[in-house]
């Protein structure tokens, strides 16, 4: 039988898309899965207090492996904004043109406009946590440019491209994305266990 990790998340996309990465060496399972229907207030002050948050909150109420993941644009000109607070940099709606504008507006006429995404992953296995980390580097466009993706994806050019993340596939995005290098240090890890 599959060892099983719990990811701490209801949303069952990501979940299969990390199952996938995961490449059948464990059997993912969303909240939903294990029927956890509460909501776990993220409220850490870095990508690596909220995963932890997540991660450490199911683990003590379930007892089971299981994992978080935390994303934040990070732009160097404004101090590491929006980081932690990516989501609802304009406001507790979460509103992703709203944050867009936000973000357009504060660059105006700033020259340096550097930014990396980063995804943090807490891993609780056997009561000893892991982190993983996945990094892309890129800069900040002067409009929005694509319409696919989601979030800042319009307004995200990685190093070496001449397309912002919203111009890409799926899977062109998923070969290079801060989530895809986080989740394969951790299936590297597992694989690395056997
Ligand atoms: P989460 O931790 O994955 O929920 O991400 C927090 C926020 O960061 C999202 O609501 C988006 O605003 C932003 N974000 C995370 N990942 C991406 C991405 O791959 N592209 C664009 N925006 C992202």
């Amino acid at each position: 039988m599959l060892p099983k990790l719990i990811f701490a998340s209801h949303n069952p996309n990501k979940t299969s898309e990390i199952a996938n990465l995961l490449d059948g060496t464990m059997l993912v399972q969303s909240l939903n899965d294990i029927g956890f229907t509460k909501e776990i207030i993220e409220d850490g002050l870095t990508l690596h207090e909220n995963a932890h948050i997540k991660s450490s909150t199911i683990y003590q109420l379930t007892g089971l492996n299981c994992f978080a993941d935390d994303t934040g644009l990070m732009v160097e000109s404004l101090g590491g904004e929006p980081g932690v607070f990516s989501a609802r940099y304009a406001g507790e709606e979460k509103d992703t043109s709203k944050n867009n504008q936000k973000l357009l507006s504060n660059l105006t006429n700033v020259a340096n406009r550097n930014a990396k995404f980063v995804t943090v992953i807490s891993l609780y296995l056997q009561g000893t946590e892991y982190f993983f980390e996945g990094i892309l580097n890129g800069t900040i466009t002067h409009q929005l440019i694509g319409e696919q993706g989601f979030g800042y994806d319009p307004l995200f050019m990685p190093i070496g491209s001449n397309r912002t993340l919203a111009q890409m596939s799926l899977d062109e995005k998923n070969k290079i994305s801060h989530r895809k290098i986080a989740f394969k240090k951790m299936a590297d890890f597992f694989l690395n266990l056997k």
